[in-house]
């Protein structure tokens, strides 16, 4: 199990407007964002920044690969979405900021969500045990999805 930290620095200042054409420039980036935001929320995949872009493209042909990469990182910053980190993993994204817990697998790196009620006295008993002031929590469990477990039972028998 792993705890995960929200990356809150901002390293990508928004860019694309500029000059006399700034306006314009900022209301393509608004609709960009939403067409980005929609997307995310529509699946449950927790699709990477590559993945998002592949899906956004369908919508606007012309958005660029570095335009979603800015947008997740402001979005995140902003709480309008999660940014999943795993150390030697692409990041991934999850459209629902709601507190759930999370698996990955440890195979092919898909995550998925858990539908578990944590316990409610949890964040009392972490600050009990740690002192701090608890604001949140990310919880990642890691196994092996379906699919994997199949390939590996597979390559076992030696087919
Ligand atoms: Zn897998
Ligand atoms: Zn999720």
């Amino acid at each position: 199990m792993l705890v995960m930290i929200m990356v809150t620095n901002r390293r990508f200042p928004e860019m694309g407007s500029g000059g006399a054409d700034g306006r314009r420039g900022i209301e393509r980036m608004t609709a960009q964002r939403r067409a980005i935001l929609e997307e995310l929320m529509g699946v449950d995949t927790h699709p990477s920044a590559l993945e998002l872009y592949e899906m956004v493209r369908q919508r606007l042909p012309r958005i660029s690969l570095g335009t979603v990469y800015r947008n997740l990182e402001i979005m995140s910053e902003e709480g309008l979405a999660l940014k999943l980190e795993h150390a030697g993993a692409e990041c991934r994204y999850d459209g629902n900021v709601s507190p759930h817990c999370h698996v990955r697998c440890l195979g092919c790196g898909r995550i998925s969500d858990v539908p578990l009620a944590l316990p409610e006295g949890l964040a009392v008993e972490a600050e009990k045990a740690s002192g701090y002031r608890i604001a949140g929590h990310r919880i990642e469990f890691d196994g092996w999805c379906g699919k994997c477990r199949r390939k590996r039972r597979k390559a076992r028998r030696g087919e």
